[in-house]
């Protein structure tokens, strides 16, 4: 089976799209996004663009609030101070990565929990890791959304993450983990990958390394979830040798069209989840 995360982004989006124009009628209030950009990194544009374009069209307010390169940290804490204060502002997003003389960290920390649509906020962390309710990064909720697609139950599931980037692999890690799975996290130290990997009954790769995965790296009927975007040449592909695997596998997320639509559908998600929590 090939999980076709398109067409699940698709009806998500749907979904929201209709609260959200029922939450209008009743109430004549809708959520909002705010994306700060900074500088030109030609990727982070694009990414913001799909941002708004897809917020606009399931009935989110949306506004991209443009900074030169050169900007100044304390320039940045100052408007995401502003729009923490501002009532209309459901969530806050600050596109990654950020130029040198602007503390990631900082930045991170300064978005209110409550408006932390990425949920990179510790405090949304830490909710997460405790298990408590919390904003989920949008790329391995959507990871997990699409592997309840295949397998409702993942209780007692061997879980093999690759990857333990704040982004993907430990968030990933504490979702699996309330799904009650075994959760193993693979890394670039890792010795002997291919056999971490072989126990996985569900394979995530979020590594940025083309074509990582192979055949002879996962056991017959898993789910394969690749969460890589690696350009090469003129292509985006994925970390796992998709033609090689998907036969072997019970589900696989093909790239593109499997995880990436998914997380713009979550961040959606989330900009709802945070607006009915403050805003009605
Ligand atoms: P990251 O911060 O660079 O983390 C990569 C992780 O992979 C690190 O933990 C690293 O180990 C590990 N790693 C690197 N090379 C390895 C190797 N040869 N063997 C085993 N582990 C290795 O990357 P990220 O932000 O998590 O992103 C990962 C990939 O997902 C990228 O391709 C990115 O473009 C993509 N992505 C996709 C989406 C989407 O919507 N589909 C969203 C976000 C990111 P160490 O910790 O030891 O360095």
């Amino acid at each position: 089976m090939i999980i076709n995360g398109k067409k699940e982004a698709e009806i998500i989006r749907a979904e929201i799209k209709r609260e959200i124009l029922s939450i209008k009628e009743k109430t004549k209030k809708a959520p909002s996004l705010t994306v700060i950009l900074v500088g030109d990194y030609a990727p982070s544009k694009i990414y913001v663009k799909n941002k708004e374009k897809s917020a606009l069209e399931v009935g989110i307010k949306s506004e991209i609030i443009k900074y030169p390169k050169n900007v100044t940290e304390k320039e940045i804490l100052n408007k995401i101070g502003e729009l923490n204060n501002n009532e209309n502002i459901s969530g806050i997003l600050v596109q990654l990565p950020l130029p040198d003389q602007i503390s990631k960290e900082k930045v991170i920390n300064a978005i209110h929990p409550s408006k932390d649509v990425d949920g990179f906020n510790p405090v949304n962390v830490g909710n997460l890791s405790s298990g408590y309710k919390s904003i989920v990064p949008c790329t391995p909720l959507g990871c997990l959304l699409l592997i309840k697609k295949v397998e409702k139950n993942l209780s007692g599931k061997h879980a093999v993450i690759i990857g333990r980037s704040n982004l993907n692999g430990k968030p990933m890690a504490q979702l699996l983990l309330k799904e009650n799975c075994t959760v193993t996290i693979v890394h670039s130290k890792t010795k002997n990958l291919k056999l971490e990997c072989l126990k996985a009954d569900i394979l995530i790769a979020a590594v940025g390394v083309p074509n990582l995965v192979k055949k002879d790296w996962v056991k017959n009927n898993s789910i394969v979830i690749d969460v890589g975007i690696n350009k090469v040449k003129d292509r985006i592909i994925g970390d796992v040798k998709f033609d090689e695997l998907k036969d072997k596998t019970k589900a696989i997320t093909p790239v593109p069209g499997g995880v990436g639509p998914m997380t713009i559908a979550c961040l959606l998600k989330n900009t709802l989840e945070c607006f009915k929590a403050h805003q009605l």
